[in-house]
């Protein structure tokens, strides 16, 4: 077991934030990631489980304990004789676009308009991750994890894993209970595309090639800043800062009083409607470019905080408390974070 310490956080994650792991090691197999567990327990340490770090918001003291970097690499493809898709197997420390790229060129359907957000295959189920008209439980048969408690590997099922608007069972109940160690995918062999967002109806046919969706969707992407390009200052982010937040029928008939103006709002199986976070955030009075201090929000998207150069995570806290204010006041809706923070000075 090789194991480094006080490694900068800063640059092992998208938004460029956090000082040093105390401890940081790669975990290659799944014997690397039980013995680096084990040593952390036996030192009486906590461990962090990091994937490609896009979603996560470290403090600027660093992290006080061991640090594990998933590392586990590997593909397998399989013909499902009962239905002729294609069972693809990939670990959790492949990086998530690549994955994608591959599956594209193979001409295989279901996680194309996924193509292009950072991060790593295992942290995929753990919120869901969607974008386009497409969320990846809708192609996930199967998530193998380490259990925590038992230290056993199981396979758990899509309906075990409780998928729904970026969340997971991994989110919740099962939160640092469980590692993913490779996740299992079912994908169509036609190659069609799925074709229902706006902005792709509005660039491509309802039968665009699965190749077609993902130029079109890296084009629009790359375009709100949000691909992971080092050389873009307003991609210094973890993405989207905040959900769209669901309101039940009285929560949202509430808002309606305290919003007179035409305002995008989806109405969802259940009864609920789902609004723009953006949408709020703009109205409140937070725009796109807005500076606070070393961070602020992106040029191109007031939904992306954006670490400027100097940010510290005080300062995207700080960011963070005042849009959530700002809209509850305006709006009444309380907006939830979607990245991890493990920053202090949160406010509760
Ligand atoms: C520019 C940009 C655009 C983005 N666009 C989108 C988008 O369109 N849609 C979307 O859904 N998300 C988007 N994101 C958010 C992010 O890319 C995804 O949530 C991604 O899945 C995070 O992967 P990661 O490997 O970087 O996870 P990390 O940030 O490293 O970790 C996130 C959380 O998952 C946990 N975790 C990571 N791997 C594992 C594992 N194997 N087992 C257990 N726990 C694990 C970590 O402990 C942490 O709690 C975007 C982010 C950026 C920076």
């Amino acid at each position: 077991m090789n194991l480094r310490e006080n490694v900068p956080l800063a640059p092992l994650t998208t938004l460029g934030i956090g000082g040093p792991a105390r401890y940081f090691g790669q975990a290659r197999t799944t014997t690397d990631l039980v013995e680096m567990i084990t040593w952390a327990r036996n030192h009486r340490l906590p461990f962090f489980l990091l994937g490609g770090g896009s979603n996560l918001v470290f403090d600027d003291t660093g992290f006080p304990g061991l640090v594990i970097a998933l590392a586990m690499k590997g593909i397998e493809y399989r013909q499902n004789n009962q239905n002729r898709d294609v069972e693809v197997t990939a670990a959790a420390g492949e990086l998530w676009d690549d994955f994608v790229a591959e599956a594209v060129a193979r001409n295989l359907a279901g996680i194309e308009c996924l193509s292009g957000i950072p991060g790593l295959v295992g942290a995929a189920p753990i919120q869901n991750i969607g974008a386009y008209g497409q969320e990846v439980s809708q192609t996930i048969t199967e998530v193998e994890i380490l259990n925590l408690e038992t230290m056993q590997v199981e396979s758990w099922d899509n309906a075990r894993c409780a998928f729904a608007y970026r969340d997971s069972v991994f989110k919740g109940a099962w939160r640092d209970r469980a590692v993913v160690l490779s996740v299992r995918f079912n994908l169509r062999r036609n190659g069609k595309a799925t074709v229902t967002y706006p902005d792709l109806t509005k660039r491509l046919p309802k039968d665009a090639s699965v190749a077609k969706a993902r130029a079109a969707v890296l084009i629009v992407r790359g375009e709100k800043s949000m691909l992971a390009d080092p050389t873009d200052p307003n991609a210094r982010s973890c993405g989207s800062f905040f959900t769209n937040p669901i309101l039940d029928p009285e929560a949202y008939a509430a808002f309606q009083t305290r919003c007179r103006e035409p305002h995008p709002a989806y109405a969802q199986d259940d009864g609920r409607v789902k609004l723009s976070a953006a949408w709020l955030i703009d109205h409140s009075g937070f725009k796109k470019g807005l500076v606070r201090g070393g961070v602020g929000l992106s040029q191109k998207h007031c939904l992306a905080l954006i670490n400027r150069g100097s940010g510290s995570s005080a300062e995207v806290i700080a960011l963070k408390n005042e849009i959530q204010d700002g809209v509850l006041q305006r709006f009444g809706v309380r907006l939830e974070p979607e990245p991890l923070i493990l920053a202090g000075r949160e406010k509760p």
